[in-house]
């Protein structure tokens, strides 16, 4: 007997239908004598709609009123899901994150998970119920409701398995595991049946909408294995079977296939890139145009300067799109002129491309094969960046899927390895 986390994403839970086979899903794995902690998203569609309305009230609406109307959704979904198994003949018991209780800090439609009590959990499970915590949400310390961010609630399934202990904590979703590459840009891309935290996380971050972010973050920090695999098959399906299914995310050491080269490739077209021209090019220019973006609570991406001979400097950084007119405003009015910027130009066209790999650590030249593949396909690179396991580079947008393509071919993703 083990202690098994399970989180239904919103299309699993989109219908009465879906949900009551979500029910017979969990019967089955408590049947065979797990302890069953659910947590749902909100049903597909929902928290979409309650923001929806939150924006007709008030283009603005205020955030910690946002938030107790958003948290709702998964309030429905947990209940509903809760009398499904009841009216199964499966003791169950549903809770709103405020009565686990969920504590988070108080940054409201952002709060980050501080600490979860696993007691009032544990009594229900010791007494053979299947206990369901809304996904999403929260508590601060002052008893005001929060929520997560959105897609939140695979953050909240991780927290709770690490809380409790959990043997695993299994994101079901309407995809049957972590693919290779996004199949609907390449057919040919594959499921990995296990990968890394280190990959994952940079997949994650690099665009790859499986999980939250900061669920896998969270894993990391906690040793939580997750496993990511489909809600769509036969509900029946043997446990056996669903057990070893969809793609496991687990530590590199515990690994024992040879770490491939190149793992994924993840891209977003959520690039916006500004070059100032012909900056004088003098101590602490890269401070000056960078702090003020910074003190804007602006991320920038990538970087790249280039020197000139005539003593200027071109630079050129990226910022995610949602940020390019603030940027924008801020380099035309402020930057430029303190920096004595000859143009500034802007170019919201870009996409970043990434290979992701823990094998990249140790093989040398596995950047050069991807600037090799990218040529040999007349795509021009505008700017690098690289870390341990990953290479990323910003291209015209136009050529985004042709890159990711010719990319998942050189480094022979479409072909199985021995694991
Ligand atoms: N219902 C929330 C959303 O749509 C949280 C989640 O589904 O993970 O973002
Ligand atoms: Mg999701």
């Amino acid at each position: 007997m083990s202690l098994i986390v399970q989180k239904y994403g919103g299309t699993s839970m989109g219908s009465v239908e879906r949900i009551r086979n979500v029910a017979k899903r969990v019967a089955k794995w408590h049947a065979a004598g797990h302890q069953v902690v659910v947590v749902p998203s909100a049903m597909s569609g929902e928290t979409n709609r309650l923001l929806g309305l939150a924006k007709e009230i008030s283009p603005r609406p205020d955030a910690r009123e946002q938030d107790m109307l958003a948290a709702t959704g998964e309030q429905a979904s947990s209940s509903l899901l809760a009398m499904a198994l009841i009216a199964m003949g499966v003791p169950a018991r549903s809770y709103a994150g405020w009565q686990v209780a969920v504590h988070t800090d108080s940054a409201y439609t952002k709060a980050r998970i501080k600490s979860i009590d696993s007691d009032r959990v544990k009594g229900d499970l010791d007494a053979g119920r299947v206990v369901i915590v809304t996904g999403f949400q929260g508590i601060d310390d002052n008893g005001n409701i929060t929520t997560l961010g959105r897609g939140g609630s695979d953050t909240s399934a991780v927290a709770i398995a690490a809380a409790m202990g959990a043997e695993e904590c299994l994101i079901f979703t309407d995809v049957d595991g972590v693919y290779t590459t996004d199949p609907r840009v390449v057919p040919e891309a594959r499921r990995m049946s296990v990968v890394s935290f280190e990959e994952m996380f940079e997949l994650a971050s690099l665009g790859s909408k499986v999980l939250q972010i900061r669920s896998v973050e969270f894993a990391g920090k906690y040793r939580v294995p997750v496993r990511v695999l489909s809600s769509l098959t036969d509900p029946e399906i043997a446990l056996e079977e669903e057990k070893n299914s969809g793609t496991l995310i687990t530590f590199e050491e515990d690994q024992k296939m040879e770490a491939a080269v190149v793992s994924g490739i993840a891209f977003s077209r959520d690039e916006a890139k500004f070059t100032l021209r012909a900056v004088p090019d003098t101590p602490g220019v890269a401070y000056s145009i960078l702090g003020p973006i910074a003190a804007a609570n602006i991320d920038v991406d990538m970087i790249l300067q280039n020197l000139s001979a005539q003593g200027t400097t071109d630079f050129s950084f990226t910022v995610n799109r949602i940020d390019a007119d603030r940027t924008n405003e801020l380099l035309e009015t402020q930057i430029g002129p303190a920096v004595g910027a000859g143009e500034i130009v802007f170019d919201s066209k870009v996409a970043k491309v990434s290979i992701v790999g823990i094998g990249m650590r140790s093989h040398a030249g596995v950047a050069s094969a991807m600037f090799r593949a990218l040529s040999e396909e007349g795509i021009n690179i505008q700017m690098i960046s690289t870390s341990e396991i990953k290479t990323s580079v910003v291209i015209d947008e136009k050529y985004m899927e042709l890159a990711v393509r010719a990319l998942h071919k050189a480094f022979e993703l479409d072909q199985e390895k021995a694991q």
